[in-house]
């Protein structure tokens, strides 16, 4: 039995026992905690993992409140229709968090759009409820006919609700699929510019997340027996984020230790000092999100490993705990293994009558009056190595901009392997064999560096929901690139420990692991050592000459542009200057003025 599964069947055996030693009283507090618990999961897989900041549970979980209350209070009787009636529910808060998903995850929405809008579902969810005069109950509650349940049939119910969710969202957090949510969360431009559809997969979580909100609402009402508005409204939604921060956000327990605790010690203190609670409740959050931004468990969590760490040490000495961290590279080869595909192959390898990689045609690009790029004409093939270089803000990286994402030009077309990416948002341009690395190194610090590979990779090989798969398919240029740049000893390392250097050869990994037919490279090279600098240009070469990748390359060090590049563009002012073969281009007046002179035309 695997050690998750062991930690579901104890907390099992003590959902089982524990009545044995809990009042009624207590075991009737810990029931309502439980439900509200279940939707603080939901917040913090939304938030926790995904960086998605909900206020809008609520009001998925008082969808299902009244959803079975109405449905109780006048058309149902039967135990078939009340669970019709629940199920009714989580379809009516998928729709509605779908609706909520799609509103506020287009492409280019800003992480507030999601916060506003569900800031505003509680509101409207209140006053829809309070506005139903005596079919909702308004603001007196509508009491329904409940099951005759006993309290500890309903705190086994509602534990194991509870459990239930957490082991199931533990899975999905844990598998491949949970390790795009945090990348997401770290860097969804990244994502898309992987070819991740993240706005698809927000929308999906959204409404997973809302459904199984509601179907916490519609069991916690036939506990209560009453709905009231106050399980759909925004005080609710903010408390559940609270609850959610003050446990740890990203870490499923968090929330549920956070929304037990808080929820338990309210209902034992809040009846002798329900105001001086609250200050305290405020109080407490306010600390922990100044001194332990990312909650209590995780604090905890740290100390004891720490604690563990430094007690392992001082009965064995440094060289176990050395030794744990060693890295196997046999091991590793393991792990990340050839991809099996055949080689990016093409008709129009280099050969100058076929269709080139990629061609612009007058394209340009203003912002505002601002004149970026001016009707820039340029062709490239499969194998060469187009070297672009021209004095900071001559629109280079505007370029790039504009070739891996369709949306970005104000004019002109622009065409991969003779495909137009006219409209194509970033993660459509991958699907044409467009690939960008950035100018700053972008990988997902939270993760390891397995997962960063296998987050890119998850556009050719998709992802699990409920496994994390143990090693990586990776196409030779990527698994090229990982060897040579010592990653394979690096494994399992967090991405935000690594070198400049090695986050640049991580990130040049993971676009090669999209098997990419163009290839956009913002000064890969920046901030690297001399040796680094000749292993990346040994791999570009390889890259281009072996697998027959167009590369397009920017980059300020003019001796490692002549190093590998075939040709060489000149930008100036948005234009293009010259576009020749690097031997004349190289040595031309233009370059000096550029590279000596500070700036062509000045
Ligand atoms: P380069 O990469 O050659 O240094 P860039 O393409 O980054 O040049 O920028 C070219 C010009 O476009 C600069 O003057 C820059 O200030 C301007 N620019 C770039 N991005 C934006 C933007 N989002 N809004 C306004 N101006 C921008």
């Amino acid at each position: 039995m695997g050690s998750a599964a062991r930690v579901v069947v104890a907390l099992l055996a003590l959902l089982a026992a524990s009545p044995l030693v809990l009042g009624e009283y207590a075991q009737q507090i810990l029931s309502q905690a439980f439900f509200f618990a279940v939707a603080a999961v939901t917040v913090d897989i939304l938030w926790g993992y995904t960086g998605i900041l909900t206020f809008g549970q609520s009001a998925f979980f008082g969808i299902g409140v009244y959803t079975v209350a109405i449905a109780l209070a006048y058309y149902v009787q039967s135990e078939l229709g009340t669970a019709a009636a629940m199920l009714g529910a989580m379809v009516a808060a998928a729709l509605v968090g779908a609706a909520v998903g799609w509103l506020s995850f287009f492409d280019e929405a800003s992480p507030i759009y999601v916060a506003i809008v569900t800031l505003a579902l509680p509101v409207v969810f209140t006053q829809v409820i309070l506005s139903g005069g005596a079919y909702t109950g308004s603001s007196s509650g509508l009491p329904i006919p409940v099951p005759a349940l006993s309290i500890m049939q309903w705190y086994w119910i509602s534990g194991g609700l509870l459990l239930l969710v957490s082991a199931v969202a533990y899975v999905f957090v844990s598998s491949d699929t949970g390790r795009i949510l945090v990348a997401i969360r770290e860097n969804e431009e990244r994502c898309r510019y992987l070819g991740l559809r993240t706005s698809r997969l927000k929308i999906g979580l959204m409404a997973v997340c809302s459904a199984v909100a509601a179907l916490a609402g519609s069991c916690y009402v036939l506990f209560g027996s009453v709905a009231a508005h106050s399980y759909g409204d925004f005080v609710f939604g903010t408390e559940l984020v609270v609850w959610t921060a003050l446990g740890g956000r990203g870490t499923l327990i968090g929330p549920v230790v956070g929304t037990v605790a808080v929820n338990y010690v309210s209902a034992v203190l809040g009846g002798n000092l329900p105001f001086v609670w609250l200050l305290f409740v405020g109080f407490a959050f306010v600390l922990t999100v100044v001194y332990l931004p990312h909650g209590v468990v995780p604090a905890v969590g740290g100390a004891l490993a720490r604690l563990t760490r430094a007690t392992v040490l001082r009965r064995t000495g440094p060289g176990v705990v050395g030794g744990v961290a060693e890295a196997r590279p046999a091991a590793a080869l393991a792990r990340v293994v050839p991809s099996g595909r055949p080689r990016v192959e093409g008709a129009a390898t280099g050969d100058e009558s076929g269709t080139p990689a990629v061609e612009l045609r007058n394209v340009s690009k203003r912002y505002g009056s601002l004149q970026v790029l001016d009707a820039v004409n340029l062709r490239a093939r499969r194998g060469e190595v187009v070297g672009i270089v021209g004095p900071n803000g001559a629109g280079k990286t505007t370029l790039l901009r504009c070739i891996a994402d369709g949306r970005e030009r104000s004019s002109g077309e622009i065409l991969v392997d003779g495909r137009p990416t006219a409209g194509l948002a970033p993660q459509e341009c991958v699907a044409l064999g467009v690939s960008r690395k950035f100018q700053t190194p972008n990988v997902f610090d939270a993760l390891s560096v397995l997962d960063c590979l296998r987050v890119a990779r998850s556009y050719r090989a998709s992802a699990s929901r409920w496994r994390r798969t143990p090693t990586v398919e990776l196409p030779e240029p990527a698994l090229h690139t990982v060897r040579v740049s010592g990653l394979l000893a690096l494994l399992d390392e967090p991405a935000a420990h690594l070198s400049h250097g090695s986050k640049q050869a991580l990130e040049l990994a993971m676009v090669l692991a999209l098997e990419p037919t163009v290839l956009l490279l913002d000064e890969p090279t920046a901030g690297l050592t001399r040796e680094e600098r000749a292993a990346v240009g040994s791999v570009l070469t390889e890259l281009a000459h072996s697998h027959r990748l167009c590369i397009l390359l920017i980059e300020h060090d003019l001796d490692f542009v002549r190093d590998i590049s075939t040709r060489l563009v000149v930008l100036h002012m948005g234009r293009v200057l010259v576009d020749g073969p690097l031997a004349e281009v190289a040595e031309s007046e233009v370059i000096r003025t550029i590279y000596v002179g500070g700036g062509a035309g000045r």
